[in-house]
């Protein structure tokens, strides 16, 4: 919904899905004013739902009963619920939740120390789609194509119910990535407008917001155009186009080339980098002369790559490598000064690669 929507045009958007009740999460406070009037009234429900986790607008006994009576008919601010949770040994946890309509999403909240001040950060990945059309040849999520778009709300939900239930509730430094189930830049209108919500009503400001990509070049310029100030994240994978095409189908629309170039116009603030996703599949692409055409691909930009070791599912026809030539990738790539790290497989036992707690579940 873009700033001029009206509420009418919001209802009629959603109909058929939550949907007698307007998902409160969805606007901004700027937007809500034109609904409830005097403003300082928004500010005291927004301070209600973001900071001090109400379950109902009846327990808001700082507003008038009319009021609170009326935004109970007219409004509701749970777009999901949890229908189950896994914690894995390494303490992430998979979140399994089920919107208004029935249909199922993932995220996943992860916990890490930081090695330099020894203090507890924590990063949650959010979904931005159920399902996805991007049809990623090693992906779980790509299976069953495209449902639909999350709205903002929904996205803004995961983040408050993960907040809301564990001990994470009032740690302001948290980081958001956009790596759950979906294209976050096929789904762009509504993911740019839930970095905003949470960066005003969460405090988690843009800078701690990471949204990655497949690699759609028109979408990921008009991001940049947008200026809001998010990281950004590149699912590379591939060094060639002709293997990328066979892993990414979505290569056939925007080859490497164009990728590079909407990542060399992207606006990022002087001390980020752009993030490089990189799968290691065995036997595919995790040579060192993969790693070395990877290193002159990336000569001259500001990046960092983050090596994924696949994670292999039912339906996958891909090999998991061994960490050795995880690490030996890894070693060409730092010893040519760029960043690299190996992502820890958090939660590799409760099935961490999207998608994989929901296909047990409808199974
Ligand atoms: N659609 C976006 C964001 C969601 S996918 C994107 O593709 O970037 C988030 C990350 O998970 C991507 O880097 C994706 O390539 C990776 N991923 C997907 N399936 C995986 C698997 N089976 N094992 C490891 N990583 C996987
Ligand atoms: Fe979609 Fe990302 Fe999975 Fe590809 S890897 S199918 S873009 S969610």
């Amino acid at each position: 919904m873009s700033e001029k929507n009206t509420k009418k045009d919001f209802i009629d958007t959603h109909q058929g899905q939550n949907l007698q009740k307007i998902n409160l999460l969805d606007f901004s406070a700027e937007e809500l004013a034109q609904f409830i009037t005097p403003s300082f009234r928004v500010k005291q429900i927004f301070e209600w739902i973001y900071q001090k986790y109400a379950d109902s607008f009846l327990e808001m006994t700082s507003l008038p009963k009319e009021l609170r009576e009326r935004l109970s008919c007219e409004f509701h601010f749970s777009p999901l619920q949890c229908i189950k949770f896994e914690q894995s040994k390494d303490k992430s946890i998979k979140y399994l939740f089920r919107l208004n309509d029935g249909l199922l999403i993932e995220s996943v909240l992860l916990p890490m120390k930081e090695l330099k001040s020894g203090k507890h950060r924590y990063t949650i990945c959010v979904s931005s789609q159920v399902g996805c059309k991007s049809g990623c040849s090693f992906c779980l999520t790509a299976k069953g194509g495209l449902k639909r778009n999350l709205s903002a709300g929904e996205i803004v939900g995961q983040i408050l119910w993960i907040k809301k239930h564990n001990a994470i509730a009032y740690e302001q430094r948290t980081n958001i990535v956009y790596m759950g189930m979906g294209e976050p830049l096929d789904n762009l209108e509504n993911v740019s407008k839930a970095v905003k919500i949470i960066s005003t009503a969460l405090a988690i400001s843009p800078s701690h917001q990471t949204i990655s990509t497949s690699g759609l070049a028109k979408q990921i310029k008009k991001l940049g155009e947008m200026n809001l100030g998010v990281l950004l994240a590149i699912s590379l994978h591939a060094v060639n186009d002709e293997l990328r095409d066979k892993l990414m189908p979505i290569n056939k629309a925007y080859n490497i080339a164009s990728i590079m170039e909407a990542v060399r116009n992207f606006p990022i603030n002087q001390r980020k980098k752009i993030m490089f996703e990189y799968l290691l599949i065995d036997k595919l692409n995790d040579s060192v002369q993969h790693a070395k055409d990877l290193v002159r691909l990336l000569n001259g930009l500001r990046a960092k790559v983050n090596l994924i070791l696949f994670n292999p599912h039912e339906n996958a026809i891909y090999q998991r490598p061994s960490m050795d030539n995880a690490l030996k990738f890894q070693e060409v790539l730092k010893s040519k000064g760029i960043t690299c790290t190996v992502r820890q497989s958090k939660g590799l036992d409760i099935s961490a690669a999207c998608g994989q707690l929901k296909e047990r579940v409808e199974k």
